[in-house]
């Protein structure tokens, strides 16, 4: 093969299968033979043109896994041959958060696969060897695949956390929200209530462990979590992040719960401030992971607590992406991936 073929998203709901050269790895990147590409709400969003942060034209593909095909010079941490997930998170390591471990907040960061030149939505791609872990032997390729996503939900679980003997609500059953449900229950929460307003997602919802469901819908929402629950809920996990679900979650929060937004927002909304005040909620921002996420999430996937069968939906070809999109936002599927 001597031309690389990349999805590229020109315009809203437009993209095009691009022939390019192969791209060489610089000093400290490598190349990878891609093996499967997420599909992620980021990805459908910007494809929309409903993402805040991802200007169109943009090469999709930040759920990278693949094989180390060529190193560029100096690159010690890697060898040809391994199995590697993309940390897609870009920092500069010189700013504040760089240098506390933050990375992921990074006040220079820049994406693999949403707005960077680089993405994994192509036959072969190149990326920085600092971004890359290498995948336990004893985790196949499909289950390789949902440590990027896993690790989301991971780094929300451990900044809100311990959930540990906690009362916890999901909203949202989304492939986030799923994967957020597994980290409750591996985390040792003591109850689990998922909402949504699709049926099916509500059954995907209680076949993978929760305690009970909600329809997401009902004018009485709030109350009936905290039914489910027996009490108030200690931490609620936004995974959608829109005005009715970020008041409800405060509303099941009463008192002194916290709500993580880790859903990403279309658009801003007010708060009861008030109340929030003085019922002492606390409001916790959750964005993306650091390594010590993704090595939780190897270690779930290792132990069988997410397991690529009840994720994976769906499987498409690059010449199909444009379907892996639409397949993605229908709603009726969890993880869609996109494989050469
Ligand atoms: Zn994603
Ligand atoms: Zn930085």
């Amino acid at each position: 093969m001597s031309t690389n073929r990349r999805i590229v998203v020109t315009d809203v709901r437009t993209m095009e299968l691009r022939e390019e050269p192969i791209p060489a790895p610089a000093r400290g990147e490598v190349r990878a033979r891609t093996t499967y590409i997420g599909v992620c709400g980021s990805d459908t969003h910007a494809f929309h043109g409903r993402h805040p942060f991802i200007p169109i034209p943009y090469m999709p593909g930040h759920e990278a896994t693949g094989v180390v095909d060529e190193l560029g010079e100096g690159v010690t941490t890697v060898v040809v041959g391994d199995r590697i997930v993309v940390e897609p998170t870009l920092p500069c390591w010189e700013c504040k958060p760089c240098r506390i471990g933050s990375e992921n907040l990074c006040e220079n960061l820049q994406f693999f696969g949403c707005g960077y030149p680089q993405g994994g939505m192509a036959d072969q791609f190149v990326v920085r060897a600092d971004r890359l872990h290498v995948i336990p032997d004893d985790i196949g390729d499909l289950d390789a695949a949902l440590i990027e996503p896993l690790s989301t939900p991971v780094h929300a679980g451990r900044i809100a956390g311990p959930l540990q003997g906690r009362s916890v609500a999901v909203l949202g059953a989304g492939t986030i929200g799923l994967l957020m449900l597994a980290v409750a229950r591996w985390s040792g929460a003591a109850k689990v209530v998922v909402t949504d307003p699709l049926p099916a997602k509500r059954d995907a919802a209680l076949r993978l462990g929760a305690d009970a469901v909600v329809d997401a819908m009902a004018p009485d929402v709030a109350a009936q979590v905290r039914a489910a629950l027996g009490e108030s809920a200690d931490v609620v996990f936004d995974c959608v992040a829109v005005r009715s679900t970020t008041l409800a979650a405060i509303d099941m929060a009463l008192k002194g719960g916290t709500v993580v937004i880790l859903g990403v927002p279309a658009a801003d909304f007010e708060l009861p401030i008030r109340i929030m005040q003085d019922q002492q909620i606390r409001l916790q921002g959750s964005a993306t992971y650091v390594p010590q996420d993704y090595a939780t999430a190897i270690e779930m996937i290792q132990a069988g607590a997410v397991r690529a069968d009840d994720f994976i939906t769906g499987r498409f070809p690059l010449t199909r992406a444009e379907e892996a999109f639409d397949a993605s936002s229908s709603g009726e599927h969890i993880k869609v991936l996109i494989h050469p």
